[in-house]
């Protein structure tokens, strides 16, 4: 039987980040609000309102447009995409039908190129609840700005596709075009899957996924949805026609929904309350300019500029506050390495535990590069920095320079202390130092070890290892 190949393309709907709702000015802040406080006559569609266009989505879309490689319109319309439905107060979506603000993007994946078809600007429906005896509704959410991002069917796996919407998120984060939290709901996939024989160029008939809330329901459904076909494929019976697929998070299945809607079913037209969108070239190049370096760009720079793994790098650049944190630390400092193991290791630790963003604790940038300093001219040893300071730093927001008074820390690189330590780890070593005049050299570790453990890891031990060297 001739092998298989999996093809999806994916929409990603993301929320932008703007102080008001994309037509009204309501407050889009609804994260833990009571149920319907954030709404309007503008919003709720009443008969007689304008809708305005929020300049800050319209601003933050076209960044989104430019960091994903997209060509900027200088004329985009709205249109009305009509649906009844009860999340809807208006009974349309405002959203972009064929003259949508952005078009032909693309971004690398893995050194594969994904196109992007489009980036368009909409705004998003109220939520439902469904309870025992129906369903509630609540329209805070309804008329929050969005964008949708949609690629074309470059993608050849469920973890393709994963990668890529990863890369979208850390994109939109980076250029602050979204929060893109996706426990908060803030941004949303539809995956089209349909599968073929490989090296064919034919689209067969596809399922689409709707409405995928996680990178692993986006990867999970992904699977289920191919294997659903594969079954019907491998008995003589493929998809014949596109259907709507719905994804059970709980069971981890997918099911057939309803064939799939066309877009003549929404019977778009232009928005008749919103002008065209015009923009010149001197515009759209600006707002390219205030772009700021992108995680893959910044990640090759952290390499080659602070001679970090890829992996480190990959790590430091996740998100734009920690790779500007590490930077900072760096400046402070000097020291990139150390700044390296500092952050990726003992920082990130916490931050994992807790779950929290560097910006979510009390060691700064500042602070961590005043105790990389103590490190680097060697008043204290990284042992010491890295436990006890590191430590008590961050759960108290001392200062570095603070905690070594305090606590008497100060690394000992005084020789006549130190010699006093060295004799006394000699003498209780009879083996170590038999064993290094036999020429084993490695023998000395254990007795420098035990002058750190006397000294509770004060001792500088690079002297101390001299000392016992002279002393042998
Ligand atoms: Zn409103
Ligand atoms: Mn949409």
């Amino acid at each position: 039987m001739a092998e298989l190949e999996v093809v999806v393309g994916l929409e990603i709907h993301a929320q932008i980040s703007t102080k008001t709702k994309m037509f009204c000015r309501c407050d889009n802040d609804s994260w833990d609000k009571v149920a319907n406080v954030n709404v309007c006559p503008v919003c709720m569609g009443f008969p007689g309102q304008l809708p305005v266009l929020n300049e800050e989505a319209l601003r933050k879309g076209i960044v989104a447009a430019l960091a994903l490689n997209c060509e900027i319109r200088e004329v985009s319309k709205f249109d009305r995409k009509n649906y009844f439905y009860p999340d809807s107060p208006k009974g349309f979506q405002i959203s972009q039908f064929d003259e949508p603000l952005s078009e032909n993007g693309e971004l690398e994946i893995g050194g594969k190129k994904i196109r992007i078809t489009r980036l368009h600007l909409e705004d998003d429906a109220g939520k439902l609840t469904h309870v025992r005896d129906g369903s509630l509704v609540d329209f805070n959410r309804a008329g929050t700005p969005l964008m949708e991002i949609v690629s074309e069917p470059d993608i050849r796996s469920a973890d393709e596709a994963e990668e890529y919407a990863r890369v979208v998120q850390q994109i939109l984060r980076y250029v602050g075009a979204s929060e893109a939290d996706m426990e908060k709901g803030m941004m949303r996939f539809d995956a089209s899957v349909s599968i073929r024989e490989k090296g064919s160029k034919t689209l067969n008939a596809r399922g689409e996924i709707k409405n995928l809330n996680s990178f692993r329901a986006l990867n999970k459904a992904i699977e289920a949805e191919v294997e659903r076909q594969t079954v019907l494929w491998d008995a003589g019976n493929p998809q014949e026609e596109d259907f709507t697929i719905g994804w059970n998070d709980e069971k981890q299945e997918v099911y057939v929904m309803r064939s799939k809607e066309g877009s003549s079913d929404y019977r778009y037209f232009p928005e008749p309350d919103i002008p065209p969108v015009v923009l010149t070239k001197k515009e759209i190049e600006k707002l390219r300019s205030e772009i700021p370096e992108l995680p893959a760009v910044r990640r090759e720079r952290f390499v080659s500029e602070y001679k970090l793994s890829d992996g480190d790098a990959r790590l430091l650049t996740v998100d734009r506050a920690l790779a500007d944190y590490y930077e900072k630390v760096v400046r402070i400092c000097g020291d990139a390495r150390l700044a390296n193991s500092f952050v990726t290791t003992i920082l990130m630790k916490h931050l994992k535990e807790e779950l929290i963003d560097v910006g979510e604790q009390k060691v700064t940038a500042e602070m961590m590069g005043e105790l990389l300093k103590l490190v680097v001219s060697g008043e204290i040893s990284n042992n010491v920095a890295k436990g006890e300071v590191f430590e008590e730093m961050y759960e108290s927001g001392k200062s570095a320079g603070e905690i070594v008074k305090k606590k008497g820390l100060k690394q000992i690189s005084d020789t006549s202390e130190l010699e006093a330590v060295c004799k006394k780890a000699i003498e209780a070593n009879p083996q170590a130092v038999e064993d290094f005049k036999n020429g084993k050299d490695r023998a000395i570790g254990s007795i420098v070890g035990m002058v750190m453990k006397e000294t509770k890891g004060q001792a500088n031990p690079a002297k101390a290892s001299e000392i016992v060297r002279k002393m042998l």
